[in-house]
């Protein structure tokens, strides 16, 4: 066998600090503003954001966090926020973002699962943690994301302020270096069944994505220009601005805790930014105002939609206005950007009409990012816009499996090591990617999940119900709502609302059924399941009107 000549370059671990380091050497004064929940504006420079994630790192090694400890936050978009995703991961730690919106269940169990040391918080997520602290170790020390006086009265144990912690560290520190594939950030994502998942990203995926993203998603011409994201820094690690923002020297509008259409086109207007990221949901918050005022935000370019598939309407109108729309597809598990609908050279010379049916699409991969479809026995599928299956991911920057989650990780890695994401698409013959389904039982509102086994294994217990099944509706404003179908036993009628009620302890309120309807039996498949896809089908035009359906 021949043997393998290797090249002579240099082999330098990929370390999330040098992100910073480069933004602070290149980009110094590029600006980072941040919407405070007071309503004031603070501002601040990659050089300011370098410094203090170094005394914080410096801070963080003086409370013991060591290498591989898992560090949480629970707090909205905010340099402070933005800041730790450094400062933690710099020293070889895990910035664990938590998203607050979860059910109190699934929060409890991801803070145990992670076994957090340290958890970041937003002082308006006070309430959320101080209802579980007997569920929760007492060793965990709590560091409130403010300044020395605005640290509110709590029943928490061990807080520290934040601002005097940062200022407790000496802003002197040399990065340590260790192997790229330090794990870097944890991201619990909703489990069809039972509990969330954890991806554990390392040192060296998040440097690529960075790169491969800041490549691919905001315009290449954005260099120095602002971006809006509305995407939580708990979601996904805000679909990776905050890494590749500094590879590119882009400025940051952090929006805080107001996203609904009105606050969004003040902070586009206000600060001129050109290039905003969010769910379709926000962005149809976003369109009221601006049919409101007449005119679209100063400045506004582009906006990265993604999360949930970008409806027709959504997009024309934007692009009429002269706003950019890119749609992108991935998921927490892909880090998260897979692929992007950028259009490119024969494309742009398309008409209007057929330049929105391919911006419908989920576009095409991103460099490093292999797809295939797969029928239900793994047979690969042509890819050729006709054929539909089941989607399989591989890649760099693609999970591996979950954290402490064995059999979890097993599931989702088939026998070739490519991962199955639960959405069923086809694949055309250039390449771009068409969401058709998804075969995971699971309902996108506004961008979160709520998970239909789960809201279904807790009606079951309830003494009135036969069977149920919980089905995904398609909703105009979150663009799918829960829907339950009740099977009462035989001389049962239970009350809607009694059923909601039954609901109410186990599940976020945003998770309940918006509606229930009755059957008499469920349909069935072949196999013996509850046949999803014709109820889905029965159902799709129900109309959710409050009131009307709630007894
Ligand atoms: P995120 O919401 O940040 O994309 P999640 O891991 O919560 O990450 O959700 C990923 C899932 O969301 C995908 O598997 C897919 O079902 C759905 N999804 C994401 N982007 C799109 C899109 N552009 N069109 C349709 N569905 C999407």
């Amino acid at each position: 066998m021949e043997e393998n000549m290797e090249g002579m370059m240099m082999n330098m671990p990929l370390r999330i600090s040098s992100i910073l380091e480069f933004a602070k050497t290149s980009y110094p004064e590029v600006e980072i503003i941040s919407k405070m929940s007071s309503g004031e504006v603070h501002r601040t420079n990659y050089r300011d954001i370098s410094i203090r994630s170094k005394k914080m790192a410096n801070a963080l090694l003086e409370l013991k966090v060591s290498l591989g400890d898992r560090v949480a936050t629970i707090a909205w978009n905010s340099y402070r926020h933005f800041e730790l995703y450094f400062a933690i991961s710099g020293i070889g730690a895990v910035c664990h973002t938590i998203n607050p919106r979860l059910s109190s269940e699934q929060l409890v169990y991801i803070i145990n699962h992670a076994e957090d040391k340290v958890i970041f918080l937003d002082l308006s997520f006070i309430k959320l943690i101080e209802a579980h602290l007997d569920q929760i170790s007492p060793h965990i020390k709590f560091v409130l994301m403010c300044e020395p006086s605005e640290v509110p009265d709590s029943n928490l144990p061990n807080v520290i302020c934040y601002e005097d912690l940062i200022n407790s560290g000496s802003e002197d520190l040399v990065w340590p270096v260790f192997p790229e594939d330090t794990a870097s950030g944890l991201c619990y994502t909703s489990g069809t069944t039972g509990k969330p998942k954890g991806v554990l990203y390392s040192n060296r995926s998040t440097v690529l994505h960075a790169l491969l993203a800041s490549v691919t998603l905001p315009d290449s011409f954005a260099v120095g220009r602002k971006i809006l994201p509305i995407v939580p820094l708990f979601h996904a690690n805000a679909w990776g601005i905050p890494y590749s923002a500094p590879l590119t020297g882009s400025s940051l509008v952090f929006p805080g805790q107001s996203l609904d259409g009105k606050s969004i086109y003040q902070l586009l207007d206000q600060f001129e930014v050109f290039s905003a990221w969010g769910v379709p949901t926000v962005w149809f918050g976003l369109l009221d105002e601006i049919k409101h005022k007449g005119v679209k935000p100063k400045g506004l370019g582009e906006m990265i939609v993604g999360g949930s598939a970008a409806p027709r309407s959504l997009i024309s109108e934007f692009e009429k206005m002269g706003v950019t729309v890119v749609h992108a597809w991935g998921m927490t598990e892909t880090s998260p950007l897979a692929s992007t609908g950028r259009l490119t050279i024969p494309y742009t010379a398309l008409p209007e009409d057929q330049k929105i049916d391919l911006k419908m699409k989920q576009g095409r991969k991103v460099f490093g990012v292999d797809l295939k479809i797969v029928d239900d026995e793994g047979n690969e599928l042509p890819q050729d816009g006709e054929n539909v299956g089941n989607l399989f991911v591989r890649g760099n920057t693609i999970a591996k499996g979950y954290f402490n989650n064995e059999d979890a990780s097993k599931a989702a890695i088939d026998k070739d090591g490519w991962f199955e994401t639960g959405d069923v698409a086809s694949i055309d013959k250039e390449g771009f990617l068409t969401l058709t389904d998804r075969s995971k039982d699971l309902i996108k509102s506004g961008g979160e999940w709520i998970s239909s086994i789960d809201l279904e294994n807790c009606i079951m217990n309830h003494p009135e119900v036969e069977n149920c099944a919980v089905i995904a509706v398609p909703h105009e404003k979150w663009y799918e709502r829960p829907l339950l179908i009740v099977v009462p036993k035989a001389g049962c009628m239970p009350e809607s609302k009694n059923l909601l009620e039954y609901l109410e302890g186990s599940f976020a309120k945003w998770q309940l059924p918006d509606g229930v309807v009755y059957e008499e039996e469920l349909p069935f498949t072949a196999t013996g399941k509850v046949s999803k896809l014709s109820l889905r089908k029965k159902y799709e035009d129900f109309n959710f009107k409050k009131g009307k359906n709630i007894k």
